[in-house]
């Protein structure tokens, strides 16, 4: 629950400057509170909040500053530009880039002091480059105006200090998922290498988990048996980075051997389980869904028996009926396969179903015979209303995808409203 009354939700759209009544609104208080039930069921490993891909669709300025309230302690993201939007917004924890940076971004990735993760020589070369290339200015005290321009930020990012200081580097194995990472043969040498160098400092290894969401395959374990293998190697070459981790959500919830010194759970911050399987997991159960789709109704009118609704005229009234219009589509992420597979929204504290294709913009909701659903209701599509809650997971099961498609696919078009409690 936001905690909002629907008149302050009118103000604060209308302050936002919303004319459009269709939005997603963020529970911070949620995230916080999530941060801190992980951090204490993984203690004394360190969370590293994922933040990527704007937060999960929540957005991640406001999420990555509501799981450091919780005691986050990392943050990572998928690309250099996520991590350059954490800076430029005055964040100054650790951000860790989760997999190797392409040449063009290693810039980027040393200007902000980003943690750059490595597997591959030719990574190593251009991070070495860019290091190189940064070096010089860095003593002077800034690169000018050219290029990427941390301009605008004020004395954030350079007040961290890392000029001169050495770019910290996660190597990053693969043990089995074969997505990203170095092979374990080809770890050792590249470690050797970032752990000579002056302008670098190999401060972590990892490692990620492809089935930990599904807590009794064996793989997890075999996956952690080859990262601990890796582990071995590098101390017989006296290499000891210091976090080791390798743990998703699932990860951290399910395998505490998993936990290493960190642990990088995304879906877990934001109140979601990793799979929907787990939901009712002990240590998944107590997690707060941070996020809620809203809209309020545009239209509403009765329609005659035997009428059908919107493109393809698929849904058939077989009785009189108050259909409402909601003005949010699949433009805004509202799969169009939501009609096809039952959906269904919150209205008046009941669920209703979905009549009709989703269209770009709109969809109808038949709210039934003598209805008093009427224009300006609020319509939950995600979220609770009352007693009644439709999760992402819900919508993942009927469409055949996981929750994370869901949170990740509400479009830009959708403001995003933040409460707390
Ligand atoms: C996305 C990602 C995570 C977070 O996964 P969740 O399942 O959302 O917890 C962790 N580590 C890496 C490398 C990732 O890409």
């Amino acid at each position: 629950m936001s905690g909002l009354e629907p008149a302050q939700l009118v103000a604060a759209q209308r302050v936002a400057g919303w004319l459009r009544p269709a939005w997603v609104e963020v529970d911070l208080s949620a995230i916080t509170a999530n941060v801190v039930h992980i951090r204490a069921a993984v203690a004394p490993s360190a969370v590293c909040a994922i933040v990527k891909a704007d937060g999960y669709g929540h957005g991640a300025v406001p999420v990555a500053r509501a799981a450091l309230d919780g005691g986050a302690a990392y943050l990572g993201v998928a690309l250099a530009e996520e991590g350059h939007e954490l800076r430029q917004a005055g964040i100054e924890v650790p951000v860790l880039v989760l997999s190797e940076p392409p040449a063009e971004a290693m810039g980027l990735v040393v200007e902000d002091n980003l943690t750059a993760t490595i597997y591959t020589d030719d990574g190593l070369a251009a991070l070495l480059e860019a290091a190189a290339l940064a070096r010089p200015s860095r003593e002077t005290g800034g690169r000018g105006t050219g290029g990427r321009g941390t301009g605008g930020r004020g004395t954030g990012g350079r007040g961290t200090g890392t000029w001169g200081r050495p770019v910290p580097v996660h190597l990053k194995v693969d043990t089995g998922m074969h997505r990203v990472g170095a092979s374990p043969a080809a770890i050792v040498g590249l470690a050797r290498r970032v752990a000579s160098h002056p302008a670098l400092a190999l401060e972590g290894l990892f490692t990620h988990l492809a089935v930990a969401d599904e807590p009794d395959d064996p793989f997890t374990g075999a996956q952690l048996d080859r990262f601990e293998g890796v582990v071995r190697a590098l101390a017989a070459e006296d290499i000891y980075p210091s976090m080791l981790h390798a743990a998703n959500s699932a990860g951290a919830l399910c395998h505490p051997r998993s936990r290493y010194q960190m642990v990088r759970p995304g879906m877990a911050v934001y109140g979601q389980a990793p799979a929907a399987a787990l939901q009712a997991a002990p240590l998944i159960a107590p997690l707060q869904p941070a996020l809620s789709l809203k809209a309020r109704v545009s239209y509403a009118k009765e329609v005659g028996a035997g009428e059908s609704l919107s493109y393809g005229l698929q849904y058939r009234l077989s009785q009189r009926s108050v259909v409402a219009t909601v003005p949010v589509g699949y433009a805004d992420g509202v799969p169009r396969r939501l009609f096809m597979v039952g959906g269904e929204v919150l209205v008046g504290g009941r669920r209703r179903t979905v009549a009709g294709a989703v269209t770009m913009d709109q969809i109808l909701v038949d709210c039934g015979p003598g209805s008093e659903v009427t224009r300006g209701d609020e319509v939950v599509l995600l979220g609770r209303q009352g007693d009644a809650e439709i999760s992402p997971w819900e919508w993942a099961e009927r469409l055949g995808t996981i929750a994370y498609e869901v949170t990740c696919g509400l479009s830009p078009r959708l403001p995003r409203l933040y409460t707390s409690r």
